[in-house]
């Protein structure tokens, strides 16, 4: 049974207990309405951990739009079942007063390198400053050796794996492959506000992601962004960014060099949702 903590200390005591035995412990940051996405990052983490812990937070300081946060998805009691059946050892769910005391400047002021200024940086202003605010602050407050994240967001693993290595933070990142549905959709906790009809469309995602990797070799990279743009725009989204870029730095590239670690990213809005999907190239 997972053992859930809404305040830090009694958590802190039982996982210095399992660290000061020698045992691992993986920590799974995430903000709730949890999903089979979530359920396999914390499904992997205990097959390669021996503790593992998860939060649920819902931070606002990455939220640059009130209404989404409003808006954001709460379901505590249905997420604890997750926790359960994913064999979750301890749940961590602290109040806004616990992550942010009035009395600690939590602010890291990182210079992410520009690694925040596009893609999802560029439409959400300040909102990696945000993640890197929440993250460091919950791995001070768990100090878990490993850090479990999804690929789902690409950019956001990215910039926290530069977090780490730049504050030289003594945890090892582990990136779990996107979860999708059938369909190829992948899971988010966003894709609970969307029509059933929305659902069967949002797939669309992922079928021009794929067809951007088709097409990879045939054409230049400009025109596989703009391809992709015009797919969405007609199957009914308002994409904000259909992107190529380097995959370590981020950077857009004009050229796609044979071999090289490159990453498609997408931000399109439907029924009032804004979903986010990357594959590899
Ligand atoms: P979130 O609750 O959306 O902030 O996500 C918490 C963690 O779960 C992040 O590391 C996400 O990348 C990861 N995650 C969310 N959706 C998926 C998915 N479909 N597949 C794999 N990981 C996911």
């Amino acid at each position: 049974m997972t053992q859930v903590f809404h305040s830090i200390e009694p958590l802190a005591q039982l996982l210095y207990e399992h660290i000061s035995k020698g045992e691992d412990v993986a920590f799974v940051p995430t903000m709730g309405a949890l999903h089979e996405g979530h359920a396999l990052l914390m499904e992997e983490a205990k097959k390669h951990q021996p503790i593992v812990v998860a939060s649920i937070f819902v931070n606002p300081t990455q939220f640059n739009d009130k209404k989404d946060l409003e808006k954001y998805p709460r379901t505590l009691e249905k997420d604890v079942v997750i926790c359960n059946g994913a064999g979750l050892d301890y749940l961590y769910v602290p109040e806004v007063f616990e992550i942010y005391p009035p009395s600690l400047n939590t602010e890291l002021n990182l210079d992410l390198e520009g690694l925040d200024k596009v893609m999802e940086g560029a439409f959400r202003p300040g909102h990696f400053d945000g993640v890197c605010q929440v993250v460091k602050r919950l791995l001070d407050l768990v100090r878990p050796t490993h850090l479990y994240m999804g690929q789902k967001d690409f950019q956001q693993f990215t910039i926290i794996d530069f977090m780490i290595k730049k504050l030289d933070i003594p945890v090892k990142l582990v990136v779990i492959p996107t979860s999708r549905q059938k369909s190829g959709l992948a899971r988010s906790s966003r894709n609970a506000r969307l029509s059933t009809k929305g659902r069967q469309k949002a797939a669309t995602i992922y079928r021009t992601l794929k067809s951007i990797e088709e097409k990879k070799h045939e054409l230049p990279v400009p025109e596989l962004e703009s391809y992709g743009m015009k797919r969405l725009k007609k199957a009914g989204f308002e994409p904000e960014y259909v992107t190529i870029s380097d995959g370590t730095t981020l950077q857009p590239l004009k050229v796609l060099e044979p071999g090289q670690y490159a990453v498609v990213c997408v931000a399109a809005w439907l029924e009032g949702v804004r979903l986010i999907d990357n594959l590899v190239l």
